[in-house]
Protein backbone atom coordinates (compact mmCIF):
# COMPACT_ATOMS: atom_id res chain seq x y z
CA UNK A 1 0.00 0.00 0.00
CA UNK A 2 1.14 3.42 -1.04
CA UNK A 3 0.67 5.93 1.85
CA UNK A 4 0.88 9.62 0.88
CA UNK A 5 2.56 12.70 2.93
CA UNK A 6 -1.41 14.01 3.14
CA UNK A 7 -2.55 10.76 3.89
CA UNK A 8 -0.38 10.69 7.27
CA UNK A 9 -0.80 14.41 7.90
CA UNK A 10 -4.37 13.38 7.97
CA UNK A 11 -4.33 10.26 10.00
CA UNK A 12 -1.83 11.36 12.06
CA UNK A 13 -4.15 14.39 13.33
CA UNK A 14 -1.19 16.95 12.59
CA UNK A 15 -3.40 20.04 13.20
CA UNK A 16 -4.64 18.09 16.56
CA UNK A 17 -1.25 18.07 18.06
CA UNK A 18 -0.94 21.39 17.11
CA UNK A 19 2.26 20.49 14.90
CA UNK A 20 2.97 21.97 11.39
CA UNK A 21 3.21 19.93 7.91
CA UNK A 22 6.77 21.28 8.65
CA UNK A 23 7.24 20.00 11.93
CA UNK A 24 6.67 16.83 10.56
CA UNK A 25 8.14 17.00 7.02
CA UNK A 26 11.19 14.32 8.00
CA UNK A 27 8.29 11.88 7.38
CA UNK A 28 7.99 12.96 3.77
CA UNK A 29 8.18 11.13 0.65
CA UNK A 30 11.66 11.88 -0.47
CA UNK A 31 13.51 13.53 -2.91
CA UNK A 32 11.12 13.08 -5.38
CA UNK A 33 8.60 15.13 -3.86
CA UNK A 34 9.86 18.66 -3.74
CA UNK A 35 6.52 20.42 -2.26
CA UNK A 36 6.12 22.34 0.93
CA UNK A 37 10.07 22.18 1.69
CA UNK A 38 10.23 22.28 5.34
CA UNK A 39 12.84 24.50 7.01
CA UNK A 40 14.66 23.66 10.15
CA UNK A 41 12.96 26.60 11.88
CA UNK A 42 9.76 24.69 10.68
CA UNK A 43 10.07 22.26 13.11
CA UNK A 44 8.37 22.84 16.32
CA UNK A 45 9.41 22.52 19.98
CA UNK A 46 7.33 19.83 21.48
CA UNK A 47 9.32 19.86 25.24
CA UNK A 48 11.94 21.62 26.83
CA UNK A 49 14.61 18.92 26.60
CA UNK A 50 18.18 20.51 25.11
CA UNK A 51 19.62 17.17 23.95
CA UNK A 52 18.18 13.61 24.03
CA UNK A 53 19.81 11.36 24.98
CA UNK A 54 19.72 7.69 25.73
CA UNK A 55 21.59 5.01 28.52
CA UNK A 56 21.48 1.21 27.26
CA UNK A 57 22.21 -1.04 29.90
CA UNK A 58 23.94 -4.01 27.78
CA UNK A 59 23.88 -6.30 30.29
CA UNK A 60 19.72 -6.54 30.81
CA UNK A 61 19.39 -6.80 27.08
CA UNK A 62 19.08 -10.75 25.91
CA UNK A 63 18.73 -11.93 22.03
CA UNK A 64 14.93 -11.51 22.51
CA UNK A 65 14.33 -8.57 23.97
CA UNK A 66 17.09 -6.87 21.26
CA UNK A 67 15.06 -8.51 17.91
CA UNK A 68 11.90 -7.07 19.67
CA UNK A 69 13.46 -3.55 20.08
CA UNK A 70 14.56 -3.88 16.38
CA UNK A 71 11.16 -5.24 14.87
CA UNK A 72 9.27 -2.44 17.00
CA UNK A 73 11.41 0.04 15.09
CA UNK A 74 11.76 -1.13 11.72
CA UNK A 75 7.82 -2.65 11.35
CA UNK A 76 7.22 0.73 12.73
CA UNK A 77 8.89 2.97 10.66
CA UNK A 78 8.66 0.83 7.29
CA UNK A 79 12.48 0.07 7.40
CA UNK A 80 13.05 -1.81 4.43
CA UNK A 81 14.70 -5.39 4.59
CA UNK A 82 17.28 -6.09 2.29
CA UNK A 83 20.07 -8.61 3.26
CA UNK A 84 24.04 -7.84 2.17
CA UNK A 85 25.28 -4.53 1.59
CA UNK A 86 22.76 -2.42 0.25
CA UNK A 87 20.74 -3.50 4.28
CA UNK A 88 18.95 -0.61 5.41
CA UNK A 89 18.95 -0.54 9.26
CA UNK A 90 17.97 2.37 11.90
CA UNK A 91 18.53 -0.37 14.80
CA UNK A 92 20.95 -3.32 14.80
CA UNK A 93 23.23 -5.48 16.78
CA UNK A 94 26.82 -6.27 16.87
CA UNK A 95 29.80 -7.65 18.77
CA UNK A 96 32.25 -5.67 21.58
CA UNK A 97 35.01 -4.81 19.01
CA UNK A 98 32.31 -3.80 16.33
CA UNK A 99 30.83 -1.13 18.75
CA UNK A 100 33.55 -0.12 20.60
CA UNK A 101 36.28 -0.16 17.58
CA UNK A 102 39.20 1.90 19.24
CA UNK A 103 38.41 0.34 23.15
CA UNK A 104 41.54 -2.64 22.90
CA UNK A 105 41.34 -4.03 26.72
CA UNK A 106 44.02 -6.70 26.86
CA UNK A 107 42.32 -9.36 28.31
CA UNK A 108 38.48 -8.95 26.99
CA UNK A 109 35.91 -11.22 29.58
CA UNK A 110 33.94 -14.32 28.02
CA UNK A 111 30.47 -12.07 28.74
CA UNK A 112 31.68 -9.04 26.76
CA UNK A 113 32.96 -11.44 24.33
CA UNK A 114 29.71 -12.85 23.33
CA UNK A 115 27.38 -10.14 24.14
CA UNK A 116 25.89 -8.61 21.45
CA UNK A 117 24.89 -4.71 21.69
CA UNK A 118 22.14 -3.00 20.24
CA UNK A 119 23.78 0.30 18.12
CA UNK A 120 21.46 3.08 16.39
CA UNK A 121 22.10 6.88 15.39
CA UNK A 122 23.75 8.84 18.52
CA UNK A 123 22.42 11.65 18.10
CA UNK A 124 25.41 13.28 18.56
CA UNK A 125 26.13 16.60 19.98
CA UNK A 126 28.49 17.71 17.56
CA UNK A 127 27.31 15.59 14.74
CA UNK A 128 29.89 15.04 11.65
CA UNK A 129 27.16 14.47 9.77
CA UNK A 130 25.65 17.22 10.11
CA UNK A 131 29.01 19.58 9.19
CA UNK A 132 29.19 17.61 5.90
CA UNK A 133 25.82 18.00 4.08
CA UNK A 134 26.28 20.41 1.57
CA UNK A 135 21.81 20.99 1.38
CA UNK A 136 21.29 20.91 5.26
CA UNK A 137 18.99 18.00 4.66
CA UNK A 138 20.00 16.76 8.09
CA UNK A 139 20.63 19.19 10.63
CA UNK A 140 20.20 19.00 14.42
CA UNK A 141 17.22 20.81 16.34
CA UNK A 142 16.61 22.34 19.33
CA UNK A 143 16.40 19.27 21.54
CA UNK A 144 18.87 17.81 19.86
CA UNK A 145 18.05 15.58 17.85
CA UNK A 146 19.99 15.03 14.23
CA UNK A 147 17.14 14.77 11.80
CA UNK A 148 16.95 13.97 7.87
CA UNK A 149 14.72 16.32 6.15
CA UNK A 150 14.25 13.79 3.20
CA UNK A 151 12.95 16.40 0.78
CA UNK A 152 16.43 18.15 0.77
CA UNK A 153 18.15 14.47 0.52
CA UNK A 154 20.49 14.94 -3.38
CA UNK A 155 21.42 11.49 -2.20
CA UNK A 156 25.46 12.74 -2.51
CA UNK A 157 26.16 10.28 0.87
CA UNK A 158 28.47 12.66 2.76
CA UNK A 159 26.64 12.30 5.27
CA UNK A 160 27.26 8.35 5.45
CA UNK A 161 31.43 9.01 5.14
CA UNK A 162 31.31 11.21 7.67
CA UNK A 163 29.59 9.12 10.60
CA UNK A 164 31.90 7.22 12.17
CA UNK A 165 29.33 4.95 13.43
CA UNK A 166 27.81 3.40 10.08
CA UNK A 167 24.22 4.90 11.40
CA UNK A 168 22.94 5.90 7.91
CA UNK A 169 22.00 3.48 4.88
CA UNK A 170 21.40 4.80 1.65
CA UNK A 171 18.21 3.40 -0.69
CA UNK A 172 20.36 2.53 -3.47
CA UNK A 173 16.60 0.46 -4.68
CA UNK A 174 13.09 1.59 -4.09
CA UNK A 175 12.57 0.61 -0.83
CA UNK A 176 8.70 -0.20 -0.96
CA UNK A 177 9.16 -3.38 -2.99
CA UNK A 178 11.29 -4.74 0.38
CA UNK A 179 8.59 -3.61 3.29
CA UNK A 180 6.27 -6.86 3.75
CA UNK A 181 3.51 -5.22 5.82
CA UNK A 182 3.46 -1.40 5.18
CA UNK A 183 2.37 0.78 8.21
CA UNK A 184 0.06 3.24 6.51
CA UNK A 185 0.56 5.58 9.39
CA UNK A 186 4.08 6.53 8.37
CA UNK A 187 5.81 6.71 5.02
CA UNK A 188 8.22 5.31 3.40
CA UNK A 189 11.24 6.82 2.25
CA UNK A 190 12.08 6.86 -1.54
CA UNK A 191 15.17 5.41 -4.24
CA UNK A 192 18.28 7.69 -3.88
CA UNK A 193 17.87 9.09 0.01
CA UNK A 194 19.95 8.24 2.92
CA UNK A 195 17.85 7.58 6.07
CA UNK A 196 18.55 6.63 9.82
CA UNK A 197 17.01 6.66 13.08
CA UNK A 198 15.14 9.68 14.47
CA UNK A 199 14.85 8.71 18.25
CA UNK A 200 11.29 8.44 17.38
CA UNK A 201 10.70 12.31 16.87
CA UNK A 202 6.84 11.27 16.40
CA UNK A 203 6.83 9.89 19.12
CA UNK A 204 8.58 12.62 21.45
CA UNK A 205 5.93 15.13 19.75
CA UNK A 206 3.49 13.45 21.34
CA UNK A 207 5.47 13.04 25.02
CA UNK A 208 5.79 9.92 24.50
CA UNK A 209 9.28 7.39 24.61
CA UNK A 210 10.96 6.13 21.63
CA UNK A 211 9.56 2.54 20.57
CA UNK A 212 13.09 0.75 21.14
CA UNK A 213 12.68 1.90 24.69
CA UNK A 214 9.34 0.85 25.19
CA UNK A 215 10.13 -2.00 24.05
CA UNK A 216 13.62 -2.53 26.17
CA UNK A 217 11.65 -4.42 29.42
CA UNK A 218 14.03 -1.21 31.11
CA UNK A 219 17.03 -1.97 29.34
CA UNK A 220 17.03 0.98 27.59
CA UNK A 221 16.46 4.37 29.81
CA UNK A 222 15.61 8.15 27.91
CA UNK A 223 15.63 11.65 28.93
CA UNK A 224 17.46 15.31 28.53
CA UNK A 225 21.00 14.69 29.27
CA UNK A 226 21.22 18.68 30.25
CA UNK A 227 18.99 17.76 33.06
CA UNK A 228 20.44 16.53 36.27
CA UNK A 229 17.09 15.16 37.32
CA UNK A 230 16.50 13.16 34.11
CA UNK A 231 16.45 9.53 34.27
CA UNK A 232 19.66 9.14 32.34
CA UNK A 233 21.54 11.48 34.05
CA UNK A 234 20.02 9.43 37.57
CA UNK A 235 21.20 6.69 36.00
CA UNK A 236 24.82 8.35 35.00
CA UNK A 237 25.48 9.62 38.29
CA UNK A 238 25.35 5.82 39.48
CA UNK A 239 26.93 4.00 36.84
CA UNK A 240 29.45 3.99 35.03
CA UNK A 241 29.06 4.28 31.25
CA UNK A 242 30.95 4.33 27.55
CA UNK A 243 30.16 6.05 24.20
CA UNK A 244 31.25 4.29 20.95
CA UNK A 245 34.61 5.87 19.67
CA UNK A 246 34.69 9.01 21.93
CA UNK A 247 38.08 10.12 20.53
CA UNK A 248 35.81 10.78 17.45
CA UNK A 249 34.80 14.31 18.92
CA UNK A 250 31.34 13.74 17.80
CA UNK A 251 30.18 13.84 21.66
CA UNK A 252 27.29 10.95 21.35
CA UNK A 253 24.64 11.22 23.21
CA UNK A 254 23.92 6.85 23.82
CA UNK A 255 25.81 5.47 26.72
CA UNK A 256 26.52 1.64 27.18
CA UNK A 257 26.86 0.23 30.93
CA UNK A 258 29.09 -2.69 29.99
S1 LIG B 1 25.84 8.78 14.92
FE1 LIG B 1 26.48 9.41 12.87
S2 LIG B 1 24.56 9.89 11.83
FE2 LIG B 1 24.10 9.90 14.01
S3 LIG B 1 24.39 12.06 14.66
FE3 LIG B 1 26.34 10.98 15.04
S4 LIG B 1 27.55 11.40 13.20
FE4 LIG B 1 25.40 11.82 12.67
S1 LIG C 1 14.82 5.64 18.95
FE1 LIG C 1 13.07 5.10 17.63
S2 LIG C 1 13.89 5.34 15.54
FE2 LIG C 1 15.68 5.20 16.92
S3 LIG C 1 16.24 3.03 17.00
FE3 LIG C 1 14.83 3.41 18.72
S4 LIG C 1 12.81 2.89 17.90
FE4 LIG C 1 14.17 3.17 16.13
Amino acid sequence: MKSSRRDFLKIAGVSALGLSAGTLGFLGEGAQAADALPTAQDFAKPSNAKQWGMVIDTAKLDDATMKKCIDACHATHNVPKIEGKQEIKWLWTDDFHATFPTEFPTYLSDDLHHRKFLLLCNHCANPACVRVCPTKATFKNNEGLVIMDYHRCIGCRYCMAGCPYGARSFNFRDPEKFIANMNPLYPHRTRGVVEKCTFCVEKLAQGKLPLCVEASGGAMVFGDLEDPKSPVRQILKDKYAVRRNPAAGTEPSVFYIL
